[in-house]
């Protein structure tokens, strides 16, 4: 790991790893739109990208990064919605695989017949996996950690909703098998995958919609330090 590319969908979800030394004095570039930021750690270019909200961005940043910069490794980190009561806020989810919730299709209905989101059926649903040896590198580097709440390696889902009523968590969970929702990893591992490029995705639980636990933006602080100490040390 040379040339390392950590993502954020969000400013907070980024601060920390600005804050650090090697990237004071350091000038934002901007390329395409994003926001990116280059610094170096003994012999480790780090370079750190605000990718903005959503797949389409996610999509469209990864890609711009991938071309600019040549990383060897793409982290995407950030943080998201537990859909399982398990899992509370600052728990941590290494998605050794990531699938799109909206890769659904719906059984037709005529006009009058309703809209039955429940009925909806799966559509070239993909599983992408995450770089093994990543997964394992951060399971090991979190071990360490005194940080921590919970570290489990599942899937993540990704899809570009925030869902907040229990029932629709409860049955995307049933349909899809994921641990969390966010609203980017999927389309970065797309990406990754299409360009040849080993990535892994990390989730902090910043919510747990099935608890009535609501969105606490700290939890994203606490990642970022965590996988900071483990990438550079
Ligand atoms: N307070 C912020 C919250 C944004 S939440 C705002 O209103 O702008 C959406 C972002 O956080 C996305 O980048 C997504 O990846 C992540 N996220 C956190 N919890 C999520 C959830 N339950 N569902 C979907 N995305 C979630």
């Amino acid at each position: 790991m040379k040339k390392i590319l950590i993502q954020g969908a969000m400013f907070s979800e980024i601060s920390y790893y600005l804050d650090q030394e090697c990237f004071q004095d350091v000038e934002e570039v901007v390329i395409n739109g994003f926001p990116f930021y280059r610094g170096k750690v003994d012999d480790k270019i780090i370079i750190v990208q605000l990718t903005k909200m959503g797949t389409i961005n996610a999509t469209m940043a990864t890609m711009t990064a991938l071309y600019e910069f040549q990383p060897d490794v793409v982290i995407n980190q950030g943080t998201a919605g537990a859909q399982v009561r398990e899992l509370t806020s600052g728990d941590i989810v290494i998605g050794k695989q990531a699938v799109n919730v909206h890769s659904l299709e719906m059984p037709a209905r005529g006009y009058g017949e309703g809209i039955e989101p429940k009925e909806w059926v799966k559509m070239h649903t993909e599983y992408i996996n995450a770089e093994e040896e990543l997964v394992q590198f951060f399971e090991r580097g979190f071990r360490k950690s005194d940080e921590v709440g919970n570290v489990i390696s599942g899937t993540l889902g990704t899809g570009d909703l925030f869902s907040k009523e229990k029932d629709r968590i409860l049955w995307l969970r049933a349909t899809f098998g994921h641990l969390s929702e966010d609203m980017e990893t999927f389309a970065v591992y797309q990406a990754c995958r299409e360009c040849g490029v080993p990535c892994v995705g990390i989730r902090v639980i910043s919510n747990n919609e099935l608890l009535g636990e609501p969105f606490d933006s700290a939890t994203a602080l606490t990642l970022q330090k965590m996988i900071w100490n483990v990438v550079t040390a």
